[in-house]
């Protein structure tokens, strides 16, 4: 699912030289790509310049299913964080990906009722555009 908000004024990502792929290519492929060595076929997110296991450099970044569950999540209702006041409450997640649930995303979890969040939440990666362009993954309850 692809949504479209560029009057969303929020903080953009800041890509380095590792984790630019990551940023590219939900860009330009609307999908979710998650780090993996091309040796021992370990996922990696945040990206990682390296394989810690077999020390390789050959780290590609493949489509993942984007469905996972919700491992850590928050609901913040203050305007504390600078770029997000105008979006409280907004419902921050920790989503362990079906791929190998020890890579997690944090993200926000949108189109939720937020009484209704919990640990084990089936969710799915939707995409949001926001200013200049960006594009940022975030999650929303499954349909089933
Ligand atoms: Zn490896």
């Amino acid at each position: 699912m692809q949504l479209a908000d560029s009057s969303i004024d929020r903080p953009v990502p800041v890509p380095d030289e590792v984790s630019e792929g990551f940023w590219e290519a939900v860009k330009e492929h609307g999908d979710l790509r998650i780090q993996q060595c091309d040796q021992c076929a370990a996922y990696y997110h945040p990206p990682v310049p390296q394989c810690f296991t077999c020390l390789t450099s050959g780290l590609a970044f493949v489509p993942v299913s984007g469905r996972g569950e919700v491992a850590g999540w928050t609901v913040m209702y203050e305007k504390l964080v600078a770029g997000f006041e105008g979006q409280v409450p907004y419902i921050g997640v920790l989503v362990a990906l079906d791929e190998d649930p020890e890579v997690q995303l944090a993200a926000n979890l949108i189109d939720a009722d937020p009484t209704a969040v919990h640990v084990g939440m089936k969710v799915t990666a939707v995409f949001e555009t926001i200013r200049d362009g960006w594009v940022l993954p975030q999650f929303t309850p499954s349909e089933s």
